[in-house]
């Protein structure tokens, strides 16, 4: 039988507010522990809650930008629960009449567009941060003593649901990167996993492929990168097939994926699961935005990630117009080009070179990267190395590296040519028997001779003529 995996994401990203969600507490990683706290983050007897403007509107943005509705009467709840990184005893969160409801993100795919739902994304605020000392893994259980600190406690978060409509692990991290980049665009947070400023929960089920039946879903905690989320994914879909296929039945469970060893372990059973006795919060009115603050907000929209790949792709190809506009790359590319470099050219040196360098593309002068990639043929390749790697450094000029010009003279490299030939009959053999993926070694091994001071392009034509001659 064939199986189709049914997944659905909840992703949580820290919204970048100067201060908390319900309180004037500054919001900031790194600071001293427990210095940014206040009787409302703390839960003092008597303090009350002021709802943050700012995330409110950020969090309607955001909606707009999913093309959700946006509720008109929008309620904050009580997410009641005991533990010691929530002081109040509940998390304050919207629950069954969020801000933004019923929205879906377009997933430009080489079939078409691919439209994922949004089923809602909804304001919360973030617990305290723990730290559990001693113990093998880092968890509560088996750590000698625990640690709080409340800096985190009461931090904004906007929490997003999609529908379980992503059909594989592929798609799900191509879902979260385009996610991820629309909300950085935004401006409204860092969203980044490492930090975890971005925070992702995969449920996953599969079920005969063709049915439309959803079976019996678990849930994945955990993963803090995109490709672990991805292999996570690929991991609890193999345990569920193996399982049906067995005879088995999925039972309902949350699981921890740990990326080095690729294992599943469960989490907690999900028989103590939850019953938060939700109610709307007494000490806040609900949220109810003016029409007119929705529009401005609309307004004020960009062009979105999802509609550039679609512009980009007439120009470059899908999978470029991807990987540039998905990494934030595609401003420094348009403004290349509009320097005069080649289309093609300039966007896989964004996407290979910049990228592998880990430079930061806005440190980048579209001009001087332009000037660099036209002479690409004309430099030694180890010079254009240099330049690109140094390209992010204040006041960069290309000047001294275009003087470098690579040899191109043929009367120089024909006999350089002739002496590599010469030296590897075997090869040459080889490549006139029909293995073309010789030449490159032949051109690898000229290079190598002069130092990397050769035009490889010319290198190529000379080797590849004087193979081909009779
Ligand atoms: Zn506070």
């Amino acid at each position: 039988m064939t199986w189709e995996p049914v997944i659905g994401l909840e992703v949580h990203a820290h919204l970048k507010t100067r201060t908390k969600m319900f309180c004037r507490c500054a919001v900031g990683f790194g600071a001293e522990p427990n210095t940014q706290t206040c009787p409302v983050c703390l839960a003092f007897p008597g303090a009350l809650p002021v709802v943050n403007r700012t995330a409110v509107e950020w969090t309607i943005k955001l909606g707009l930008a999913l093309d959700c509705k946006i509720a008109e009467h929008a309620v904050f709840s009580r997410k009641n629960y005991f533990y010691f990184d929530n002081p109040k005893g509940y998390q304050i969160s919207q629950y069954d009449l969020p801000s933004c409801m019923n929205g879906k993100m377009i997933l430009p795919t080489a079939e078409g567009n691919r439209a994922i739902g949004i089923v809602r994304a909804h304001i919360e605020e973030d617990a305290a941060k723990t730290v559990h000392v001693g113990g093998r893994t880092g968890r509560i259980r088996g750590a000698d003593y625990s640690l709080v600190d409340f800096n985190r406690g009461g931090t904004p978060l906007v929490e997003i649901v999609t529908a379980p409509d992503i059909r594989s692990a592929e798609e799900a991290k191509r879902f979260l990167q385009l996610l991820r980049q629309t909300i950085v665009e935004l401006g409204i947070s860092d969203a980044e996993m490492e930090k975890g400023t971005l925070r992702v929960d995969a449920n996953v089920s599969v079920r005969p492929e063709g049915s439309d039946e959803l079976r019996t879903r678990t849930e994945l905690k955990n993963m803090n990168s995109f490709n672990f989320v991805a292999r996570g994914i690929d991991a609890e879909i193999a345990r569920q097939i193996e399982v049906w296929e067995s005879g088995g039945e999925v039972r309902q469970e949350t699981y921890d994926f740990d990326a080095t060893t690729g294992a599943l372990t469960p989490h907690r059973a999900k028989e103590e699961a939850d019953d938060y006795r939700y109610f709307p919060e007494p000490d806040l009115v609900p949220v109810e935005p003016p029409v007119e603050l929705v529009e401005r907000l609309r307004a004020e929209l960009p062009e979105l990630p999802a509609a550039r790949i679609r512009r980009l792709e007439a120009e470059l190809d899908l999978d470029r117009a991807i990987v540039l506009v998905t990494g934030g790359l595609d401003r420094l590319w348009a403004d290349s080009v509009a320097e005069g470099a080649d289309k093609i050219a300039v966007a896989n040196v964004i996407a290979n070179n910049l990228v592998g360098a880990g430079i930061d593309p806005d440190a980048v002068s579209a001009k001087e990267l332009a000037r660099l990639v036209k002479a690409r043929d004309r430099i030694p390749r180890f010079v254009f190395d240099e330049a690109i790697a140094k390209l992010g450094e204040p006041g960069f000029s290309a000047d001294p590296y275009l003087a470098q010009e690579a040899v191109s003279d043929e009367a120089e490299l024909e006999p350089i040519v002739a002496r590599i030939l010469e030296a590897n009959p075997g090869q040459v053999a080889a490549y006139r028997g029909g293995k073309d993926g010789l030449l490159g070694f032949f051109v690898g091994q000229v290079m190598k001779e002069t130092g990397g001071k050769a035009n490889a392009r010319v290198v190529s034509e000379l080797v590849r003529a004087r193979l081909n001659a009779p």
